[in-house]
């Protein structure tokens, strides 16, 4: 027997792993006690990862489907690939570069992240590569570069252990993150002082631990936030001395929230005014504040600003860059963080680069050795399934993710889907909703079963190791990326040096290279470091001895003149308001122990104990004025569409609130499931959906 370590593929939390592998079976996963992420600890999620690896429904060979009939024609790698690099080869020289698009996934590795986004930009030249990142945290992103100059989260977990007061935002942490909220938990034990507040529409296991919750309106983040900086500034509870020597922007943020008065902040989150003080007075007093957040800030039309009102509190009172101090966005993919670093964002290129900026982009054409990028705006999510809807985008190469489930408005990108003329779906399992729209399905190694790394919320690099073969001839995305774009180059007639490759290795190595100079500069690292030293965070650069925990430990910030900037935020509510036709909030949001789409953790009948079905979250009362009982079939309906599904009673639930799982799809469902119901509707920042709210009506069946 021996034993592998590697990193958890669920969340972004990146908790370290021991693998116990006997006759090429794993035998057992435990957590690995030396990780910083984890020092031992697994959710069940990750301690049940041995029972995900033998599903019936690995995708084990290649196969083309004439047609989109059935599980298709099973070919060799040589025929799919081919396949593959000439049905592009003929699009591009019909349609333009710009007419193929890639949509990738966080949870990919980096190395994959690196490969797909060259092959995009580099060779084909069509700057259409986006991920499914966009609906995760792509306005994090946009508020950590607007506010302080980089796409760099600036704390550490172990800064749970130094804060003073702990601020959840739009996170039910206790279930997505639960490693990390065990650690927050001890962290609590030790320090009975700490103050933890919650802010949150539900009353979820995490929101029930809080010393204060916030049980908000959906979408009143901003008016929250505002409105505690309005009482700081009343109060005087500001870190003056940091403001004038470190930010700027302060005097017109302050004009802009005089008119959010505690009372009138308070009515819009339906709060009591006291509450909003209450929370405001811990943030002021504390001598150090840690706020975290996820997908209840990110997934909105407004999380742009929910982001920068959030920072702005940080800015103004001095609460960033020491211990325990800082906003800490969590991210909810395992390698969300990686693809950021990469340039698998439309809106980013290698190194934390931006695509828009001329320099940039002859740095990156540079290393790679081509003549340029593409200028034209690459499209994100949204847009690139209206523009293959519309006709203009042709061919559709989706890897490791699936948009037919995971995307807003989820039948309206089925129809997309189904009128795209080449879909590629490269993924580890043949039975996702995507699968159904695919011409060529490429097998992927999963978990476990290919070597790489991934960076996680603290900007941890971990390795991901290769402890089993992968059935069948699957491949690790990035060896296929490679071998395709290969292909690709010789009937292009250019770019035969841009894959030169030995193995994942040598793609990191040219990462690391794009780094080095940038905010995230990793020129210190290689896989032998990680090999001899362990995980490691960024920055590393050459000559370091190890990576920063703490980013803005000087205060000098990542933007041009190093001070960072206030913006002002306004609050504008949700973008799917209720109406007489849609009386109900509609809340979305993980469970426990399942994740996304369901495709690995579905596996596993374990994970189903903790809860069995979906069902549709709602209050007492309102269910008692409906005349509905516990179990009773609804239909929850609106414009984009409808899924039945049992009602269950929930008094976590606020009057007039309703919640659901995202895990559930056609594959077990028969529909979309919550995205049969949410809008696309975009943040003009971050182009991020609206995916935990939408107005629906609710009828007994
Ligand atoms: Fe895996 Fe996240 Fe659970 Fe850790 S907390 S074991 S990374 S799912």
């Amino acid at each position: 027997m021996m034993t592998v370590k590697s990193t958890c593929c669920y969340c972004g939390t990146g908790c370290g792993v021991e693998i116990d592998v006997d006759h090429g079976q794993v035998l057992a996963v435990r957590g690995d006690p030396e990780h910083p992420a984890n020092f031992g600890r697994l959710c069940t999620k990750g301690l049940t990862l041995a029972h995900t690896l033998h599903a019936d429904s690995r995708l084990a060979e290649p196969r083309l489907r004439p047609g989109r009939l059935g599980p298709g024609q099973a070919v060799s790698w040589d025929v799919a690939l081919d396949t593959v690099s000439e049905r592009l080869a003929a699009i591009i020289a019909e349609h333009g570069p710009e007419s193929v698009a890639f949509y990738l996934s966080g949870q990919m590795l980096t190395e994959d992240y690196y490969v797909y986004n060259k092959l995009a930009r580099g060779l084909i030249g069509t700057p259409h590569v986006d991920t499914n990142s966009r609906l995760c945290m792509s306005s994090a992103v946009t508020g950590y570069k607007l506010a302080l100059g980089a796409d760099a989260p600036p704390c550490s977990y172990e800064d749970f252990d130094h804060a003073d007061c702990v601020l959840i935002a739009g996170s039910n942490m206790a279930y997505a993150h639960p490693v990390l909220f065990r650690r927050l938990e001890a962290a609590r034990a030790a320090n009975p002082k700490m103050k933890l507040i919650v802010v949150d529409p539900r009353r979820t296991d995490t929101a029930a631990s809080a010393d204060l919750h916030l049980a908000i309106q959906p979408g009143a983040d901003v008016a929250l936030f505002n409105g505690m900086l309005h009482a700081l500034i009343w109060d005087d509870r500001l870190d003056r001395d940091f403001i004038n020597a470190h930010t700027e922007g302060f005097a017109e943020l302050r004009h802009a929230v005089r008119e959010y008065t505690p009372k009138m902040a308070a009515d819009i989150c339906g709060i009591s005014e006291e509450a909003l003080l209450t929370a405001a007075r811990w943030f002021g007093e504390a001598g150090a504040v840690l706020s975290l957040w996820c997908m209840g800030l990110n997934q909105s039309a407004h999380g742009s600003d929910k982001n920068l009102a959030l920072i702005n509190l940080h800015l103004a009172t001095g609460q960033i860059g020491r211990p325990g101090a800082g906003p800490f966005s969590l991210t909810g993919q395992p390698n969300a963080m990686g693809g950021r670093e990469v340039g698998g964002l439309a809106t980013a290129l290698s190194g934390h680069r931006d695509p828009a900026n001329p320099q940039h982009r002859a740095e990156v054409a540079a290393i790679w050795g081509v003549d340029a990028l593409p200028a034209t705006p690459g499209k994100t999510a949204i847009p690139m399934f209206d523009a293959i809807a519309a006709g203009q985008i042709k061919a559709l190469w989706i890897v490791c993710t699936n948009p037919a489930h995971s995307m807003p408005d989820a039948n309206k990108v089925r129809e997309a889907l189904a009128a795209c003329e080449l879909v590629i779906v490269q993924d580890a399992y043949a039975d996702t909703d995507s699968v159904a729209y695919a011409d060529v399905l490429l097998p992927a190694a999963g978990w476990a079963e290919k070597d790489g790394t991934v960076t996680n919320s603290e900007r941890r690099i971990s390795r991901v190791r290769r402890a089993v073969a992968a059935p069948g001839s699957a491949r690790a995305d990035w060896d296929i990326g490679i071998d395709a774009a290969r292909r690709l180059a010789a009937r292009l007639g250019r770019g035969a040096h841009l894959f030169p490759y030995a193995g994942p290795d040598e793609v990191f190595a040219e990462h690391c290279l794009t780094t080095v100079g940038r905010d995230l500069d990793i020129g210190g690292l290689s896989y032998a470091v990680l090999e001899a030293e362990g995980p490691q965070q960024w920055p590393r650069p050459a000559g370091a001895s190890q990576g920063a925990a703490r980013l803005y430990t000087d205060h000098h910030f990542a933007t041009d003149n190093g001070r960072a900037r206030f913006h002002v935020a306004r609050h504008h509510g949700v973008a799917s308001p209720i109406s007489a036709r849609y009386p109900f909030h509609l809340l979305t949001g993980r469970l426990r122990d399942q994740w996304h789409g369901m495709s690995r953790s579905g596996r596993v009948p374990a994970l189903f104990a903790h809860t069995q079905e979906a069902a549709l979250s709602m209050n007492p009362g309102d269910m008692a004025r409906r005349g509905l009982t516990d179990g009773e079939l609804v239909r929850v309906s609106n414009s984009h569409g409808d899924w039945v599904l049992p009602v269950s009673s929930n008094d976590a639930m606020l009057s007039g609130q309703l919640f659901v799982p995202m895990h559930w799809s056609s594959a077990f469902v028969g529909s979309a499931g919550s995205n049969a119901l949410t809008a696309a509707k975009i943040d003009r920042k971050s182009f991020q959906p609206e995916l935990k709210h939408v107005a629906v009506r609710v009828d007994k069946i």
